[in-house]
């Protein structure tokens, strides 16, 4: 049975629903899928639940860099600095197509957050942490060599900047890659699955109870270890499990706007300090140059994180701080997105303060739930949650479980390359089987950087298509995506194609407006949908295009 297709959506619940797991997991966000991927690979008979899509949460609403958290040192969090430093280097390994070296020019300023000798000292330590190799370690850059890279930096105040190693990724795709991967080692993982309840015997939790909102059926999943990765619901669940005491988490939003990059039109990734003493990023991707973020404490509804208009003037205006030639205005942004942080509450601290460590909660009756943390480090979240998971089997006598996390050397799916290099002489040959029919080096730039090796999979389907669209080769690609998100990225809605498997409505949002009625077709056809559930689906991506997209310009949003 193919686990990866929401067509055998009924197969699959079934045998969820008479089997008994070792581990189920709550939430497909990053954590969850690696909690997943890490206990299948040892060999926990595993099952992940999502109520939304894979990555529907804070795990597509991030910066989407893989990093160790430059400014975290300044908080003297070296361990959670090294960590994650030195996590990237493995993340880039696993999916060098997904995850790729991308230099950050940190300027600095007279009246700056960083002076020019604590920046150099500083980048060092950050590079020594993450155990940079040594063409690639932090060099300091006079004001001209700054100014080469990035002229729009021209102002009276530029003393110089530092330069130094950082990687991109997009995290929706690391968080697919991750739960697929999970799914080839045997893990059962259901999107659109929501745990309700809990099943317990006697004063411990045996399972969970289930509500699936494709079918609108409620099932149970019995397991030994109930594991909670729910990101800002985890107190949610923990209240049901009427264990939330303690340590709690405070959740903090983060916005990201979207500008087209003539508006912005920066050479390379910058992060630069905000007038209040904060620093943020601004990162060019091809059509587009992205911002972000902010850190405002958050008390709303948790369902519905939006973009307000304060928050997009905050990133406004510090752009037109730092860039005196930029003059962006609400009427500029494309679209954006808001996530929010589940960090852990620290008396007296602000939200930017709050540290980004995880902590593991473990209730009186056994609900064990994992919080904070980064996408960076997700990996090393999974190994502790697992080794949890692997003492208490050793308690109970038979363990037949690998005791050693693994998943260092799991390469991602899509991930086989040996090093960039291989990734680039991909793409061209990629290119060359399509430039005659008015394909871009860009479109299959993207393609690449999204589906890695299994990109020419999806190219020959796209040769299947292109009689239908001659004209518009690009639907014909847009729709041998979504075969292949159907076929092996449990995708079931537009939305899912749109943002989670491809960031399409955030860096490519003309192309959502050109395809969304072949996309919608094509679901249409593979799940049976009447003209209602057509019209549905066109409304909710028409509602993201327009709070997108339009919600500054109409002022709806105040
Ligand atoms: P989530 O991604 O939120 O996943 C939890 C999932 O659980 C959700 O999908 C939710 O739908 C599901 N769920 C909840 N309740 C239930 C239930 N009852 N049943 C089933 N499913 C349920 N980190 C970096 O390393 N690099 C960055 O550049 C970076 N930038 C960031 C920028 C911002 C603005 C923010 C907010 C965070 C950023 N982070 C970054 C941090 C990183 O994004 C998060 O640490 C990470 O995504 C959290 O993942 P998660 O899986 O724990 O939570």
């Amino acid at each position: 049975m193919n686990l990866k297709s929401n067509s055998n959506r009924k197969a699959i619940l079934e045998a969820a629903i008479n089997d008994t797991f070792d581990v189920v997991v709550i939430g497909g966000g990053i954590t969850g899928a690696g909690i997943a991927l890490d206990a299948a690979s040892r060999g926990f008979k595993t099952i992940l639940v999502e109520k939304g899509d894979f990555a529907g949460g804070t795990s597509s609403r991030s910066t989407k860099l893989i990093h160790g958290g430059l400014r975290y040192l300044k908080q003297f969090e070296i361990a959670l600095v090294r960590e994650v430093g030195r996590e990237r280097a493995i993340v880039h390994k696993l999916a060098p197509h997904l995850v790729s070296a991308e230099k950050m020019l940190l300027p600095l300023t007279k009246d700056g957050t960083f002076g020019k000798l604590s920046t150099s000292l500083g980048l060092f330590v950050y590079d020594v942490l993450a155990g940079v190799e040594k063409p690639d370690q932090r060099v300091m850059l006079s004001k001209e060599e700054a100014l080469e890279k990035e002229p729009l930096l021209e102002e009276p105040n530029l003393e110089g900047a530092g330069y130094y190693a950082e990687y991109r990724t997009d995290d929706a795709r690391l968080t697919i890659e991750v739960v697929k991967t999970a799914i080839r080692h045997q893990a059962k993982c259901l999107n659109y699955t929501e745990a309700v309840d809990f099943i317990y015997n006697k004063d411990k939790v045996t399972g969970i109870k289930c509500k699936d909102y494709i079918f609108n059926e409620t099932f149970d999943i019995k397991a030994k270890y109930v594991v909670s990765a729910a990101g800002p619901w985890v107190d949610k669940l923990r209240n049901k499990n009427n264990s939330l005491k303690g340590k709690r988490l405070h959740l903090t939003k983060g916005v990201h706007l979207v500008v087209p990059h003539e508006k912005f039109p920066i050479k390379q990734a910058i992060y630069f300090d905000v007038p209040d003493g904060r620093m943020i990023f601004a990162i060019p991707r091809n059509k587009i140059t992205y911002i972000g973020t902010t850190d405002t404490n958050y008390k709303g509804d948790i369902d519905h994180v939006l973009t307000e208009t304060h928050d997009a003037e905050y990133l406004i205006d510090a752009v037109n701080h730092a860039f005196p030639d930029v003059s962006l205005s609400l009427e500029d942004v494309n679209s954006s997105w808001a996530g929010l942080r589940p960090l852990i509450h620290e008396d007296g601290k602000s939200a930017s303060e709050l540290s980004r460590k995880d902590e593991i909660f473990e209730s009186e009756t056994e609900l064990i739930s994992i919080a904070g943390g980064k996408l960076t480090g997700y990996r090393k979240m999974a190994e502790r949650i697992v080794d949890l998971l692997v003492k208490k089997e050793d308690d109970a006598a038979d363990n037949l479980k690998s005791k050693k996390c693994f998943t260092d050397n799991i390469v991602l799916e899509g991930g086989d390359f040996a090093n960039a290099d291989e990734v680039e002489n991909y793409k061209q040959q990629l290119f060359e089987r399509v430039k005659s029919v008015d394909v871009s080096y860009y479109d299959i730039d993207s393609l690449v950087r999204n589906f890695g090796s299994q990109s020419d999979r999806i190219i020959d389907k796209f040769f299947e298509l292109l009689d239908e669209h001659k004209d518009a080769p690009l639907i014909a690609l847009g729709r041998a995506e979504l075969w292949f998100g159907i076929e092996n990225e449990l995708v079931i809605t537009a939305a899912d194609y749109f943002i989670r498997r491809t960031g399409r409505l955030y860096f490519d949002i003309d192309s959502v407006v050109t395809m969304e009625d072949h996309i919608i077709k094509d679901l249409a056809t593979t799940f049976n949908w009447d003209k209602k559930r057509q019209a549905l689906e066109r409304e909710e991506i028409d509602r993201y295009i327009f709070e997108s997209a339009d919600i500054f310009k109409e002022g709806v949003v105040k």
